[in-house]
């Protein structure tokens, strides 16, 4: 086992353990909940009454009042009470059923349903009267809604307004959005006040200028009549933003938490005379950058220290991460210990173990190979070159297996690949199992994450950035072409390799299939050997064996091939300096830093590389948009910036990995801009009030922090 250093256990203070009892009963407690009620809001992680109260809306509907057809904006959600002038139910692709409403305002609005069953369709006779919600839009006979929610009216019965604005909350099948918000009002009957609910001491709510916790619930639950729709819309209210506050910090504090809990463990203080790292560093046809040394210090003073590192590097493709984690590994192996790198994809790990063969072939030390693919015999005699101690060893996720065992690992080096989180970070620590103590952590990103959200995600890591590309890159040019345009690139891929040039054809697919998508890139590679003839040309796909794929790569490597037909599968790692051009098909289905990712993979020579994006047609204004903002920029970090802006952090991060996806209220691509308040006071809760922290953090993680007992 790990060695564990006591670690302080700060008692709650009497307020903290009052606030949590005070919404400890179980939801089946409240009226009208019941066991069923409870069964359908333990879908929802909800199962105690507090839970309820943070369930917060994910947004509003302002059914206060009703619109005259006449005054209807498109994009602008209303309620229009109208009588149904005609109605047309058509199969002719798929069953559509069209109801034409009347006001006195003389206008015409067309509701459009899909999915309807019969008597939905009866409930529309001529004459009847219908009170709807929904967002107009312009269709092909003036303003439509499609699916608006809707009720019949009798004909003599009033349209009994809502009297405040209408919160929508998140919900599950089965469970009727007005009975949930039922009983989530309910359940703030039982809110207590601010003595018992608030956590953050007054004087850092007053400097940040938050809403006291009662008052903000309150209030994001059930607006006032008059609040202002487009704030609430936008998170601007201050009380939304107390939330959203809050929210951020309890995240925060738990991945600080999580650090230091991990700091506090032991790790081996890998020092060495840097006898190893010379030689290496001596053999390199390249001088490190400014930025690669910066980095290698930082890292080898972490590696230096008895307490483990947590590091993580950032750099933009090409950026030199890996002759980075070369060095680390030399000081590690120097020191006695064994060094395990590992990457996300085999591919990408075969990269690796080539480049670190590279290095390290020369200086006697051969890398153990361990992917999941590796069975039998040779995974048997790997299993025993690591038990007995073979300082090197690079592979894929097999290498954290419960069955591997190291005889002393003192560093992981994990590219993460933007698919690595927290829970894995937390695997390796047990991997150090021996008296030395747990290993070091390297992280390396693949994609460059914006520095806000790197705080939110990475809050438990140090971060390095490599901030510069080694000279005498020249900058891709990017292109963006629809497909119609295809004989055009044919021509060019002919014209680049007549010059000596090698080129990648990249072939996605939406669906996540590898069968299809290996399908794709076969039939594209057929064809391309057809129209360029005299060419050599080769495929490679993730449902190929490994051999294969290799020597596929290693063919078009050594000059052998001349146009590559590929998969995203040489997404990252493949380094191949000659190759200049790049098409990648139907460009549009990718993300930004995929994209940036696949571009990286020419311009790594001295040749003028482009790299061309080509698209379906038609194209969406944000699909067009996200393919200028990387014709526009070569800087990974700006490219990040932007996706995160257009797209939101999920894509970014991989979204379930690093559950910062899984927030209530708050909204990393919106409230970014927070990260520094949150920073801050996490700081200050952490030296004056430790007592709050755990607190905070199983309110609003709750039932995910509950069920990883972390
Ligand atoms: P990434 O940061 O994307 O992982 P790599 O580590 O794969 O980048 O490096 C990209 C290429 O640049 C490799 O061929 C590597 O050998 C080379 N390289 C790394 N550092 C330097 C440097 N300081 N000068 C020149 N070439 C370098
Ligand atoms: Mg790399």
């Amino acid at each position: 086992m790990p060695t564990r250093r006591a670690a302080p256990r700060a008692t709650p203070a009497a307020a903290t353990a009052a606030a949590l009892a005070a919404g400890r009963r179980a939801v089946a407690e409240l009226p009208g909940v019941g066991p069923r009620g409870a069964d359908l809001l333990a879908r929802l992680g909800l199962e105690r009454i507090g839970d309820l109260w943070f369930h917060l809306p994910l947004r509003y509907e302002d059914r206060t009042a009703i619109t005259a057809i006449a005054d209807l904006v498109p994009g602008e959600r209303a309620q229009v009470l109208g009588r149904v002038g005609a109605v047309e139910r058509g199969f002719r692709f798929r069953p559509l059923l069209r109801v034409a409403l009347e006001d006195d305002s003389g206008a015409t609005l067309v509701l459009r349903f899909f999915h309807f069953n019969a008597a939905q369709a009866r409930g529309f006779e001529p004459g009847a009267r219908v009170l709807a919600y929904g967002e107009p839009r312009p269709g092909q006979a003036g303003l439509e809604m499609v699916h608006p929610s809707y009720r019949r009216l009798a004909a003599d019965a009033e349209a009994a307004t809502d009297e405040r604005l209408r919160p929508v909350y998140p919900t599950t099948q089965g469970l009727d959005g007005r009975r949930l918000a039922g009983w989530v009002a309910r359940a703030l009957v039982e809110l207590p006040g601010d003595d018992v609910l608030e956590l953050l001491p007054a004087a850092l709510r007053e400097r940040h200028r938050l809403p006291s916790l009662a008052a903000a619930l309150r209030y994001v639950h059930a607006p006032p009549p008059d609040a202002d729709l487009a704030d609430l819309a936008a998170g601007r209210h201050p009380c939304q933003r107390r939330l959203i506050v809050e929210e951020l910090l309890a995240h925060h504090l738990s991945l600080r938490r999580r650090r230091q809990a991990q700091r506090a463990l032991a790790a081996p203080a890998l020092r060495g005379g840097g006898e190893l790292a010379g030689r290496l560093r001596a053999a390199l046809p390249f001088e490190l950058t400014a930025a690669q040394e910066r980095v290698v210090a930082e890292v080898g003073a972490d590696l230096a220290q008895s307490a483990p590192m947590l590091r993580l590097v950032q750099g933009d493709v090409g950026s030199g991460k890996t002759v980075v984690a070369a060095l680390a590994a030399a000081q590690a192996i120097e020191a006695g210990h064994q060094v395990a790198v590992m990457a996300p994809t085999e591919l990408l790990a075969e990269q690796h173990r080539r480049s670190f063969a590279g290095w390290f072939g020369p200086l006697g030390i051969e890398p153990v190979w361990l992917a999941g693919k590796v069975k039998g015999r040779p995974r048997a005699s790997a299993l025993a070159a690591l038990a007995a101690g073979a300082p090197l060893a690079v592979g894929t996720h097999a290498l954290m297996q419960e069955a591997v065992a190291f005889a002393r690992l003192g560093l992981a080096i994990v590219d993460e690949q933007h698919r690595f989180g927290v829970h894995q970070r937390l695997a390796l620590r047990d991997k150090g199992a021996s008296g030395a103590g747990v290993p070091h952590q390297l992280v390396m990103t693949a994609t460059p994450i914006p520095r806000t959200l790197a705080m939110a995600a990475y809050a438990d890591l140090d971060v390095s950035v490599i901030d510069a590309l080694p000279p005498g890159r020249t900058p891709v040019q990017t292109v963006v072409l629809p497909e119609t345009r295809r004989d055009e690139l044919v021509a060019r891929i002919r014209a680049a390799c007549a010059d000596g040039r090698q080129a990648y054809w990249v072939c996605t697919l939406i669906e996540e299939s590898e069968q299809l998508q290996a399908r794709a890139a076969e039939k594209a590679h057929a064809e391309l050997a057809v129209a360029l003839p005299g060419l050599r040309t080769a495929l490679v796909h993730g449902r190929m064996k490994a051999a294969e794929k290799e020597a596929a790569m290693a063919a078009f490597k050594a000059g052998a091939i001349d146009l590559l037909v590929a998969t995203t599968v040489i997404e990252v790692g493949v380094d191949v300096a000659n190759a200049s051009l790049m098409v990648i098909e139907n460009a549009e289905r990718l993300g930004l830093a995929q994209l940036h990712q696949l571009r990286g993979r020419v311009g790594r020579g001295s040749a003028r590389s482009s790299c061309v994006l080509m698209y379906g047609t038609p194209l969406s204004l944000l699909a067009r948009q996200r393919l200028e903002v990387l014709r526009g920029s070569n800087d990974g970090f700006e490219i990040a910036q932007k996706d995160l802006e257009l797209r939101g952090p999920g894509e970014l991060l991989g979204t379930r990995q690093t559950g910062v996806a899984a927030f209530r209220i708050a909204d990393l691509g919106r409230d970014a801009g927070l990260l520094p308040v949150v920073a801050e006071l996490a700081d200050a809760l952490l030296d004056g009030h430790p007592e709050v922290v755990d607190a905070l953090s199983s309110r609003w993680i709750g039932q995910a922090e509950r069920y990883a007992g972390a």
